[in-house]
């Protein structure tokens, strides 16, 4: 069984190809290396594209049985100064692929999506049913994808698993590969970066919000239990599974205080930190409501807050030792 993973060279992307091969599938990674890195490829067959690339999606989509799709313009700031590149990339770029994945005769589809998709939800544990209202343009793309992906679905005989991810964090336990943005812009690797020896130092968005310690809550949740969701996607479609959105997360909540405290816990070092104003669009509390992917896949998160942080020390401290990966 062969599987087209597009951004395969991406953070989650690269972990879930792995994940992937090591359960017995075929995986071709398909590219354009914007943002991510070749070095996260290594040992896997590559095909260097734009999702946008009809001519080029055709030959590989000929050669594979299902598509997890990765690929995506990701940062919420970004979005917002420049939404004509997310809705390029995100919503035309995703239609290319998913309409040439259609005629290549594909009918089963494992998309990345986020909890970006709810917005400010009224209600936390959020839950699938949550009305989704997202409140950035990243998040109004990705919420495109899944409304196309539900009328495809009714229309074509399409079934997927839209993955509504929390916060990813971590890297895998073989050291070999982790998250490499450019810019960082998540809390995890820039805590670490202000722990390690020099002079970074992390800005905390706001110590007053309506939460225990003022610091807002978020559900980190580890990349190589995400990447194990994306395998069970795949297995439960091949058994025949109906088209589901799913939400991945630990269902369990981390102020930005309590990361410190574990960065610091982890590395032996303090992080050095500056209190700065909230950034803007920041929802106070995200933690998922995990049970339907426990029920439907059979899948739980079994990586905790200090497997997350250990892991993407380690890959730091790698990276960090061997400038070219940095
Ligand atoms: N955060 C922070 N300083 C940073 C980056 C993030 O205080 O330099 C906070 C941010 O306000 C949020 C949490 O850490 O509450 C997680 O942010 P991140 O960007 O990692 O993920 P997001 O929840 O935005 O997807």
């Amino acid at each position: 069984m062969a599987i087209l993973v597009t951004g395969g060279a991406g953070y989650i992307g690269s972990h879930a190809a792995r994940a992937l091969r090591r359960s017995g599938y075929e995986v071709i990674l398909y590219d354009n290396l914007s943002t991510s890195d070749r070095r996260l490829t290594e040992g896997f067959e590559l095909v260097t594209a734009d999702i946008a690339d009809e001519q080029a999606l055709k030959p590989v989509l000929k050669r594979v049985d299902a598509v997890m799709h990765f690929a995506a313009h990701a940062y919420v700031g970004e979005s917002v100064e420049n939404p004509r590149k997310y809705f390029r990339n995100n919503v035309e770029g995703g239609l290319c692929l998913l309409n040439t994945a259609l005629d290549a005769g594909i009918r089963r589809f494992v998309f990345s999506s986020t909890c970006a998709v709810y917005g400010v939800p009224a209600q936390i544990p959020i839950k699938e049913e949550t009305q989704r209202q997202p409140v950035n343009p990243y998040g109004v793309t990705k919420l495109f994808f899944e409304n196309a992906l539900e009328a495809y679905g009714r229309a074509y005989g399409l079934r997927f698993v839209c993955l509504r991810y929390f916060n990813a964090a971590g890297a895998d336990e073989g050291g070999e590969i982790g998250e490499l943005h450019d810019p960082e812009t998540h809390l995890i690797p820039l805590a670490l970066a202000a722990a390690a020896p020099g002079d970074r130092e992390l800005q905390i968005f706001g110590t007053d919000y309506p939460t225990a310690d003022g610091t807002c809550i978020r559900d980190y949740i580890h990349v190589n239990d995400l990447a194990d969701a994306h395998v069970r996607s795949l297995q439960y479609l091949e058994k025949g599974g109906h088209s589901v959105e799913l939400n991945l997360g630990t269902g369990q909540g981390h102020s930005v205080y309590e990361i410190l405290q574990m960065t610091e816990t982890v590395t032996g070092a303090a992080v050095r930190r500056r209190v700065v104003p909230r950034r803007h669009g920041d929802p106070p509390v995200l933690i998922a409501d995990a049970t339907r992917a426990q029920r439907m896949l059979g899948w739980k998160a079994t990586r905790s807050l200090r497997d997350i942080v250990s892991t993407a020390w380690n890959w730091m401290q790698k990276a960090r030792s061997e400038p070219q990966r940095a």
